[in-house]
């Protein structure tokens, strides 16, 4: 091997090496953030295949998301050239599994045209179940049912391996049997839902283990990134696979376990070794990615968590970002959310300024409603960015109508498309036919579209009903002619969208939003034409969870949640809203026990390490919350930054903010605040801070604009705050009150929380 080493090797540590060369029999890479896990993986994957211990379409690589599982692929084509065309087996659970499912669909009891349901019509057909069985829907809601049946799916238990004292858990012992009538009705309706991909999987691989069998032979080699995210099903799933061959290589964080509610489990890690005798564990420690700063600004917040494995991490020895002049993370306490939001704004402007890419900057929020002030700040400003992840174009009223108009064709069992379409546009198909058509349907155990024909020659539908009933089965049944007659699927689209009236009735609408909704159809035939067949299409909407709006490619700002940035890297990193209850999350921090706590921490543990060269890290003292302003104080996590890497920074000084004060001036001091910071955007807000208000007194402020009211408070007058007592308005500035209080000296106020005395 010494003569012509591989290429691929040459730029890696003596650990990672032996990862990569460690071919055969179990392994698991057990490393931090940054240390080249992935790369690892990658370069795995290429070396099998460059050295012919398997051919391309030997081998299984799963990756939690569809964007990693693009770079993955991207990354394993650059190192190994064509050669690499046949790796059909690379994905996420999700798409591998649903391959395999359709081979064998008839095995469990689908046809290999199944429909894979989204959340909304999941949540649907939960609330139908609900109905049918006389379920209180206000105390029981079809999403918590949902909830439930997702969880056991995690889990890999199917109705009947359930374990009875779950049954409690909804409507009074009635969660089990509703979970078998879904499965019952997923069944009639030729359709399955995310979960059970994996779960039929299993069955399906432990009814017929000559088929499991046939898959030994094919993977020789299974590869695995984010491990510790794997929830039961999904280890069992791997488990199952890999009981062939034993070359499992699994590389994972324990610290960057994130999906614990939604039923990933640590103890996998723990089990790999048990499981899998003669497992070799290999752990790097050399980081990659990160400054020094932010590795011990990450480091020091996850030693707070007492379940850990425990690890260190260093900088890489010949990694430059270990360069004395590595800027040290910034932590910065702003009055508000807008002037948040601005203040990161106009860093990245500057960093663009001097050179930098809007490309390199990502905005990481803990929860989708904090992406609005970026985004509209973005948009006034002219910055381009996409949001990650975010409200989807595929979830969009009109694309989701046209989506089940196309799912119809491919599979005209689906009767949550049909119930979606059969009156839109209007058919004068009401809502009382519809359900009369269910209720035959459901004691007939048929699909709606098998029995409308026939209920459509008897007398139990009259009228216009019976007339747009007739249209639409007929218009199906032509489309789906012409479709097998080899009318192209982008055509096809065309036509269903033009001859349903779907098209005439956007156009006739008035509002301002139908010219948008006509664009997105036109966006969705246009992205069909990417497909060679219509179920090739489908296929990939149904799996495309994180497809994001904008192009690939361009110069943007990402903004993303922390749960969606997982595995990826940007040299200059936005973590806004580090404050009690928004991060940690309220509902973390109103579970019992410190389980909920300590994934929240590994959740800033994964945003931390996502930065590069920079991270910059800000918490505000109000927030409008529900429209009504509210104090917040600091999260315990900034709490947990070591002191000597940290620059922090507090628009309002050291004073005055309503409900956090003590936390926010301990932390302030405890930071060694004023120290140098320089960014434009900083300077002109400490400016703003310092300057005596320049509005008259009681005039609107932009605090009052936003919360719709004028401060009725006049300087001189006197007031009461809960926290600080009485005391005399020495100015006002919109929303905002300077107040002089009797026993705690002068304090910045809202004025929502003082009450005239
Ligand atoms: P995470 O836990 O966040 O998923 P990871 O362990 O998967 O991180 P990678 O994404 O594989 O880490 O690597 C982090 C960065 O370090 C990447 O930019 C990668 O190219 C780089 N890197 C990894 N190994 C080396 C190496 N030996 N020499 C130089 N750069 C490296
Ligand atoms: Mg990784």
């Amino acid at each position: 091997a010494a003569a012509g080493e591989a290429a691929y090797l040459s730029g890696l540590n003596p650990e990672q090496r032996e990862a990569v060369l460690h071919t055969d029999g179990p392994l698991l890479v057990l490393a931090g953030a940054g240390t080249g896990k992935t790369r690892v993986l990658t370069t795995r994957l290429a070396h099998i295949i460059a050295t012919k211990k398997a051919w391309p379409s030997q081998t299984l690589t799963v990756t939690f998301t569809n964007k990693a599982a693009r770079e993955m692929r991207e990354r394993a084509l650059k190192l190994i050239g064509p050669d690499g065309e046949g790796l059909r087996w690379l994905g996420t659970f999700h798409s591998i599994s649903a391959q395999i499912l359709r081979q064998h669909a008839e095995l469990v009891g689908l046809k290999s045209s199944f429909t894979i349901l989204d959340t909304d019509d999941q949540v649907r057909l939960c609330k139908q179940i609900i109905q049918a069985e006389n379920i209180d829907p206000k105390r029981w809601t079809p999403r918590f049912l949902a909830s439930l049946i997702d969880g056991w799916k995690n889990r890999a238990l199917t109705p009947d391996r359930v374990p009875s004292e779950d049954a409690h858990m909804f409507a009074d012992g009635k969660g089990i049997k509703c979970y078998e009538i879904y499965q019952n009705r997923l069944k009639v309706l030729n359709a399955c839902d995310f979960g059970d991909l994996l779960v039929h999987n299993i069955t399906l691989f432990r009814e017929n283990p000559d088929v499991l069998k046939d898959y030994h032979a094919r993977f020789k080699y299974i590869l695995v990134d984010e491990y510790q995210d794997t929830n039961v099903a999904q280890y069992l799933w791997l488990r199952m696979l890999a009981q062939g061959n034993h070359n499992i290589c699994c590389v994972g964080d324990d610290d960057q376990s994130i999906y614990g509610w939604r039923g990933a489990e640590v103890d996998n890690i723990l089990r790999f070794e048990k499981d899998f005798a003669g497992a070799k564990v290999i752990r790097l420690e050399r980081n990659y990615r990160s400054t020094r700063h932010i590795l011990a600004a990450a480091s020091s917040v996850i030693s707070h968590n007492r379940s850990r494995l425990g690890k260190t991490l260093f900088v890489g020895d010949d990694s430059d970002a270990d360069s004395m002049d590595a800027e040290k993370v910034k932590v910065r306490g702003l009055w508000d959310g807008e002037a948040e939001s601005r203040l990161i704004a106009d860093d990245i402007e500057s960093w663009v300024r001097a050179g930098g890419k809007h490309d390199d900057c990502a905005v990481l929020v803990r929860a989708s409603w904090q992406m609005r002030a970026f985004e509209e700040r973005f948009i006034i400003l002219g910055i381009p960015y996409r949001v990650i992840g975010g409200p989807r174009f595929f979830e969009r009223a009109e694309i989701r109508d046209a989506m089940a108009y196309l799912r119809l064709i491919r599979s005209p069992d689906d009767d949550l498309a049909f119930e979606r379409v059969v009156n839109e546009p209007k058919r004068g198909v009401g809502n009382t036919t519809l359900a009369k058509l269910q209720a035959y349907a459901r004691a007939d155990g048929r699909s709606l579209y098998t029995l409308t024909p026939m209920v459509l020659q008897t007398d139990e539908i009259k009228g216009g009903a019976k007339r747009g009933l007739t249209q639409f089965i007929d218009q199906l049944n032509m489309w789906r002619d012409q479709h097998a007659n080899g009318l192209p699927h982008t055509e096809l689209a065309e036509v269903i969208l033009e001859e349903s009236g779907y098209t005439d009735m956007l156009q006739k609408d008035r509002s301002p939003q139908a010219q948008t909704r006509l664009d997105n159809l036109k966006e969705l035939v246009r992205s069909m034409g990417e497909f060679d067949t219509l179920a090739g299409f489908l296929e990939h909407v149904e799996l495309v969870m994180d497809a994001s709006s904008g192009g690939a490619g361009e110069d943007q700002v990402q903004i993303l949640t922390l749960h969606g940035a997982k595995g990826l890297e940007w040299p200059m990193v936005f973590l806004p809203g580090w404050e009690e209850e928004v991060f940690p999350s309220r509902r973390s921090l109103d579970e019992s026990g410190l389980k909920g706590l300590e994934e929240e921490r590994r959740l800033a543990y994964v945003g931390i390490t996502r930065a590069r060269a920079r991270a910059y890290i800000s918490f505000v003292a109000n927030r409008q919350i529900y429209g009504r302003w509210q104090s917040v104080m600091p999260s315990r996590f900034v709490d947990e930054l070591p002191h000597e890497h940290v620059d922090a920074m507090s628009e309002t000084g050291f004073s005055g903010l309503p409900g956090g004060e003590e936390a926010f001036t301990g932390t302030m001091e405890d930071l060694g605040a004023r120290s140098s910071y320089s960014s434009p955007g900083w300077k002109r807000l400490q400016e703003n801070a310092s300057r005596t208000p320049s509005r008259a007194p009681g005039e609107a402020g932009p605090l009052a604009a936003t919360s719709g009211g004028t401060s009725a408070f006049k300087t001189g007058s006197r007031v009461f705050h809960d926290k600080f007592g009485y005391g005399k308005v020495a100015f006002s500035e919109g929303n905002k009150l300077t107040v002089d209080f009797d026993k705690t000296g002068r304090k910045k106020v809202i004025a929502t929380f003082v009450t005239a005395a």
